[in-house]
């Protein structure tokens, strides 16, 4: 929770966007309360604008420290990648952040976007794979006098830029992407490597300057960069990518280029687990470990060889963003294993098998756990095919199935409660709980790549959860489902849990969700963008009246996939009054268009 995060005493979970004393702490559940009794139903993404300042100043203050304890000659630039988020809120937010921060872009759209802020950020980093509109419009800016720098990414982008910086008459900021060989680590390694998708060989680096060289621009080139892949978990390795692009710097020195910052990319990891590790969705170091990492690589090889220490660039995004958004999601229903108790009213005589099953039941050896398991499942395959082969009848076969219900349940208890029970326990031993979103388009890292975030319930934080559940999503995929909870290894894990009331809003959180998920989400059912609310502060460190944008209607998503509404209108118009001619045809043409202007998500619980 990195401090923003705490329970109070109803039990409620509360956010305090800020680290200074006078900000005041937020019950997440009555600001929902609050946004719904505004008429926002379903799940909604809340933006805690407070938490991506304070990420922002806290990674300015551990390079302004680092510097000051390495006695460090070079400045520091934090530099944000807007492909993290570039919702508008969240760049305009980093901009005004009171610290100067440069953007960083990767595509034409975001270069656009990047512009608009030309004059209030200290640098534009442009990166990705460029064409000559791209380069144009990143040179005629530069001629305007805003400080763009164009990173080469590829060598065949040089020779347009040199052309274009001729023909526009303009000095170009340069800069060039190296290729380490260090390896990277965790679920982004394939960014780094000799074999990675990105940036210049050690062959090319020297092509490009001797191309540079002749046309008279090696004067141009002050940049150096390098990403190592987002989330590195491992301090070891910023230290090692450091040590090698430190020596690109020197090189470049030695040969005139005159390099002024090292941009170090992204990479900066966000502890999801909570584990202060290695594992991949940790990280073993702080802020401050990370600063020291590179600068104390930096002065040291750059004392030894004489060279001035290089400003340092960081364009470091998941860390900043993550924190601040936090998904809410309200349990629309829940399913126990049907039956828990085992008592059956009589068992049908011509079923042994089920007979022999419930004996099991009712003299439950603890001592004989696995043994009894094992039995259960072979009793309840025979039990199936009985079924099948009409031997068994729909009584004899719902009496096994409860009966399996409470065996499972006592196995599970006879074995400790194993939080990862065998895949065939664990279907019997966990509860399934329907939830309002779609894991595409809000949690798309989890999903695709086994991404861990804190899920936890926002309410009853000081009752003991009675149940373990499964989160399952509205879509009609079985992907969509969150079966990985950190703290429990392997896939096919629970999430501790209350049994909500029976009018209960029971509303879970998913934490850290800032970074990417946005932009990766998608329309998987036409579940489209939840509602969004942005929570600023007033002067004084309370809560100002949230904003709310609202998430994207039916028929949003239904012209992201061409259909025109007008003609979805006329064209169901028309089948329903040639099905019927009285009132039931307008009163459901009405139902249709109030489903079309309504919300994808679940408003009330079936
Ligand atoms: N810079 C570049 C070139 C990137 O490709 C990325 C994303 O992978 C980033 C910065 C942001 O990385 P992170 O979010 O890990 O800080």
């Amino acid at each position: 929770g990195l401090g923003y995060v705490h329970v109070d005493a109803e039990g409620d979970l509360t956010i305090t966007p800020g680290s200074q004393p006078h900000i005041e702490s937020i019950s997440l559940p009555k600001l929902v309360d609050d946004v719904e009794a505004m008429g926002f139903q379903g799940p909604m993404l809340i933006r805690f604008g407070g938490i991506l300042q304070d990420r922002i100043t806290r990674l300015n203050r551990a390079f302004t420290e680092s510097r000051s304890r390495l006695n460090y000659a070079g400045h520091y630039q934090g530099v944000y990648p807007v492909k993290v988020n570039q919702d508008r809120h969240v760049v305009s937010e980093v901009v005004a952040s009171g610290t100067p921060m440069g953007l960083e872009v990767g595509s034409k759209p975001e270069l656009v976007l990047a512009m608009a802020y030309m004059d209030r950020t200290p640098l534009i980093i442009c990166n990705g794979y460029k064409d000559r509109d791209y380069i144009e419009l990143a040179l005629r800016a530069t001629g305007l006098g805003f400080p763009i720098f164009v990173v080469v990414d590829r060598l065949e982008e040089l020779a347009p830029i040199i052309d274009l910086a001729k023909s526009l008459n303009v000095s170009p900021n340069l800069g060039l992407r190296a290729r380490l060989l260090t390896e990277g680590v965790g679920k982004w390694s394939e960014s780094a490597g000799g074999f990675s998708k990105f940036g210049l060989t050690a062959g090319e680096i020297l092509l490009a300057v001797n191309q540079l060289e002749r046309e008279g621009l090696k004067e141009s080139l002050k940049l150096l960069h390098m990403h190592q892949g987002s989330q590195i978990s491992l301090l070891d390795v910023v230290r090692q990518s450091a040590q090698e692009i430190v020596r690109f710097y020197l090189e470049l020195r030695k040969m005139g280029c005159p390099i002024e910052y090292v941009d170090v990319g992204g990479g900066l990891g966000v502890d999801y687990e909570g584990l202060s590790s290695s594992a991949p969705c940790s990280v073993n170091y702080s802020l401050g470990q990370y600063a020291d990492a590179l600068l104390g690589v930096f002065a040291e090889r750059c004392r030894e060889a004489g060279a001035p220490e290089p400003n340092v660039v960081t364009e470091s995004g998941r860390a900043l963003t993550a924190p601040h958004a936090v998904l809410v999601v309200e349990v629309m229903g829940w399913s126990e294993p049907v039956g828990r108790d085992p008592a059956p009213e009589t068992i049908p005589e011509q079923a042994p098998e089920v007979q022999t099953l419930h004996t099991l039941a009712m003299e439950f050896d603890k001592e004989r756990a696995d043994l009894i398991w094992e039995q259960a499942l072979m009793l309840f395959e025979s039990i199936k095919q009985g079924f099948v082969l009409g031997r068994l009848d729909l009584t004899a076969r719902s009496i096994a199935e409860r009966v399996m219900v409470h065996l499972g349940r006592l196995v599970h208890e006879a074995k400790g409660q194993d939080p990862k029970p065998e895949s065939r326990l664990q279907g019997y031993v966990s509860e399934r709980y329907l939830t309002n979103f779609s894991m595409f388009q809000s949690l798309p890292d989890a999903w695709a790549i086994g991404q861990l975030f804190p899920i936890m319930p926002l309410q009853r934080l000081h009752e003991e959860p009675a149940a373990e559940a499964i989160l399952q999503d509205l879509t009609c995929d079985s992907d969509g489902q969150v079966k990985r909870f950190i703290g429990v290894q392997g896939e096919n894990a629970t999430l501790p849990v209350h049994h909500p009331g029976p009018t209960e809003r029971y509303r879970l959180g998913f934490f850290l969700v800032g970074a990417y998920q946005e932009i990766l989400g998608d329309y998987h059912n036409l579940f489209g963008d939840t509602h969004v609310v942005e929570v600023g502060l007033k002067a004084d460190g309370s809560m100002a009246k949230p904003v709310v944008r609202r998430g994207q209607r039916s028929v949003d998503v239904l012209k992201a996939v061409s259909y025109e509404p007008s003609e979805l209108y006329d064209a169901v118009g028309r089948l329903a009054r040639g099905a019927c001619k009285d009132d039931r045809a307008a009163q459901f043409i009405e139902a249709y268009a109030r489903l079309v202007k309504g919300c994808p998500y679940l408003t009330s619980r079936s």
